[in-house]
């Protein structure tokens, strides 16, 4: 395997427990509160804010990811309480324990897998579906796997209310990744595992990316790309997601 890049600081936070922690609060389950259309228009230029103040100044650069950050409504995927929030570039709790990861992340994660419209992608951890919905925006399918039933049944929700028609959400456990619709052209987890799940690596397409944060405390993002003759990986930054957990005991 060559290794092809080096770390860079300082940390993103993923779907982190940090911040979930300091402002947890039951309120904060199920209720995505729709808006009147003056406030709509005003989260427009929050957006256009996000994008120019948090996610060009993250090194962002592929224009295609620039207009689906300006596009998505991320405070429809976080519950009515955060949503105020919703265009600061903080990771924000969605429930059950569980964070929707910083926007500057999401972007640089989504641009990292240079996703093409034909392109079937594997999301390992829904959690708000806000992923989902960017990576949908850019490829042709979106198959996502979250192992808390409840938010998977959220985001489903919130994703057929905003009319997205080519993501399938499935409960389960994401290591083990999605057999039956493999090949992947790209796969992004959204959870770190403290090694590189080998089925994942396997349900790549050969020319496929792959996007993980890998580790217990410290965590590293890291990128593999599959070669006719076997994978090229880079180490892209150091980062804080919630961990992988397995359904039940590794066998692997
Ligand atoms: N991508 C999400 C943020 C994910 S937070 C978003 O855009 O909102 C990480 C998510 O991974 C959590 O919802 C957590 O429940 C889920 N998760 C953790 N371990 C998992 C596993 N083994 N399989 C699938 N999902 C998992």
């Amino acid at each position: 395997m060559k290794h092809l890049g080096r770390i860079s600081l300082p940390i993103a936070l993923g779907c982190s427990t940090l911040l979930g922690l300091l402002v947890w609060t039951s309120s904060c389950h199920g209720d995505r509160g729709s808006e009147s259309p003056s406030t709509l228009a005003n989260r427009q230029a929050d957006r256009d804010h996000l994008v120019e103040e948090y996610i060009i100044p993250h090194g962002v650069t592929d224009p295609a990811v620039l207009a689906v950050m300006r596009r998505v409504p991320r405070h429809r995927f976080v519950p009515s309480t955060y949503a105020s929030f919703a265009y600061m570039d903080g990771p924000l709790p969605i429930g059950h324990g569980q964070t929707i990861s910083q926007p500057s992340l999401v972007a640089k994660m989504t641009e990292a897998l240079t996703l093409k419209k034909t392109d079937k992608v594997l999301e390992i951890g829904t959690g708000s579906g806000y992923q989902a919905a960017i990576l949908a925006e850019l490829a042709g399918t979106v198959l996502t796997i979250e192992i808390v039933e409840p938010l998977a049944r959220q985001a489903e929700l919130t994703l057929a209310e905003l009319g997205y028609r080519n993501i399938r959400v499935r409960v389960g456990d994401g290591y083990l990744g999605w057999p039956e619709e493999a090949p992947f052209d790209a796969i992004i987890v959204t959870a770190a595992p403290d090694h590189v799940p080998q089925p994942l690596l396997d349900q790549l397409a050969v020319g496929g990316r792959l996007i993980l944060p890998v580790g217990r405390f410290f965590q590293t993002l890291e990128l593999y790309h599959r070669t006719a003759d076997g994978y090229e990986h880079k180490t892209l930054s150091f980062v804080r997601f919630v961990p992988l957990v397995r359904e039940r005991r590794e066998e692997e």
